[in-house]
């Protein structure tokens, strides 16, 4: 495989940065995760600019423009010979002192990896996965909102450590209030009467771009959507819950904190959206 490091495609055992970058030290730095489709790479320029978003509101200049980044992006995939895999792109501050203040870093690092990538094992597709309401919150509001995708996925990875030392598939997590916001990585669906339910971006989440999608094909399939701040309760007496993510794409859940949800297996209108969802991501696309 074939890693993009600071302006140069090198071998992923040679794929290194200093141990003095300030994405290692301090978490401080950005990502993304984009997918690819039987060669077509599904809403990158959303991707990219959600990059630049979250780069901006930390103060980081990303060494390229948003154009030039797209084609390193699409050169990555071509170097791996990928035609559907998973990108992803980390920039950090760079090299710098040992000291916390940004300005010791002159030029932040890029990196781009493109792989093939399965969040759950396949046969969790098809049967439905588990969620833990965990301890960990998400804030609402910290200093960073959870919309800038950082460096510090500390509190998502131990939400997901939780999940999975209880025996579950993923975290479940609420905001300080005690409102149903994320999973450690997707956003959450559910399915109530026939209509489709999402929390408000306000509650603490990250704006998906899966989770977008998946609205705008609920309207054009005429099922009522809507973003509705939610409490456990809905979800537990939910007819069908989703996972959706770019790494997840959308993942079906059949019980939560072990009450099981609806008829304990993916729901109609999960399956129908996953369908459409399929689809849409082998006709868009850039090439
Ligand atoms: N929530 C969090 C915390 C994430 O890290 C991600 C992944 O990017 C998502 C939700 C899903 O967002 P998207 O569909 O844009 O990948």
């Amino acid at each position: 495989a074939w890693v993009f490091v600071d302006g140069d495609f090198v071998s992923k055992e040679e794929a290194k940065l200093s141990v003095y970058d300030h994405g290692l030290l301090y978490g401080d730095g950005v990502f993304e995760g984009i997918r690819a489709y039987e060669g077509k790479v599904f809403r990158l320029r959303e991707h990219m600019e959600r990059l630049y978003a979250s780069a901006h509101a930390i103060l980081l200049e990303v060494p390229y423009s948003l154009e030039d980044f797209e084609e390193i992006v699409l050169e990555t995939l071509r170097r791996n010979e990928l035609a559907t895999g998973y990108i992803r792109i980390v920039v950090t501050r760079g090299r710098g002192d040992l000291g916390l203040d940004p300005r010791s870093c002159p030029r932040a690092s890029v990196v781009v990896i493109a792989e093939p990538l399965a969040l759950f094992p396949k046969e969790l597709y098809e049967k439905g996965i588990r969620l833990f309401t965990v301890a960990v919150r998400r804030p609402r509001q910290d200093i960073l909102p959870p919309q800038v995708k950082s460096l510090n996925y500390l509190n998502n990875v131990y939400a997901k450590v939780q999940a999975r030392r209880a025996g579950y598939d993923e975290a479940l997590l609420l905001n300080t209030e005690g409102y149903v916001t994320e999973g450690s990585g997707e956003n959450i669906f559910v399915v109530k009467d026939g209509a489709l339910l999402t929390p408000p971006p306000w509650v603490g989440i990250l704006k998906g771009i899966t989770r977008a999608a998946v609205l705008e094909l609920a309207k054009e399939r005429g099922i009522p959507a809507r973003e509705e701040v939610l409490t456990l309760t809905d979800v537990y007496t939910a007819d069908e819950v989703f996972l959706t993510g770019t790494a997840a794409e959308i993942v079906p859940v059949v019980e939560v904190d072990g009450r099981t949800i609806g008829a304990g297996k993916p729901g109609p209108i999960t399956g129908e959206l996953l369908e459409a969802f399929r689809a849409l991501t082998r006709t868009e696309g850039v090439p």
